[in-house]
């Protein structure tokens, strides 16, 4: 699916929600997190409107490549790649999704604790 109007990430990705962008490519976004959970804390997004992890990897693997890649630049450029990150991709009501696009969270800057809650 191209793009869902009342989406809100797709309405970031057509501008018309503001965003702190850290990353602009042809096929994804990465903007910071609105309520951060770690001192980085990044959502990397396909433009393309697709549910969740695994619907973009079924429909469109190379792009879901590129969302993993996208983070791991993301990592690079803001300096936590050595130190350590976490990405997550919450799925449904009991993975805590909210936003139903896909998104991979790039957590950073501190100590992750695990299990998390
Ligand atoms: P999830 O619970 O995995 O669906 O994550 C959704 C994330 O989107 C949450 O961490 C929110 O803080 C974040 N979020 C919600 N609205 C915005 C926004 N306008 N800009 C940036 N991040 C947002
Ligand atoms: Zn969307």
């Amino acid at each position: 699916m191209s793009a869902d109007p009342s989406c809100l990430f797709c309405r970031i990705v057509a501008g018309e929600i503001p965003a702190a962008v850290v990353l602009d490519a042809e096929r994804v976004l990465a903007f910071r997190d609105i309520d951060p959970q770690a001192p980085v804390h990044v959502l990397v997004i396909p433009k393309e409107h697709h549910a969740n992890a695994g619907a973009l990897a079924d429909v469109d693997p190379e792009l879901a490549a590129e969302v993993l890649q996208t983070a791991a630049q993301v990592a690079r450029d803001l300096a936590i790649d050595a130190s350590g990150y976490r990405l997550v991709f919450n799925t449904g009501p009991h993975g805590g999704q909210a936003v139903d696009h896909v998104h991979a969270h790039v957590l950073g800057g501190r100590p992750m604790a695990w299990p998390p809650g």
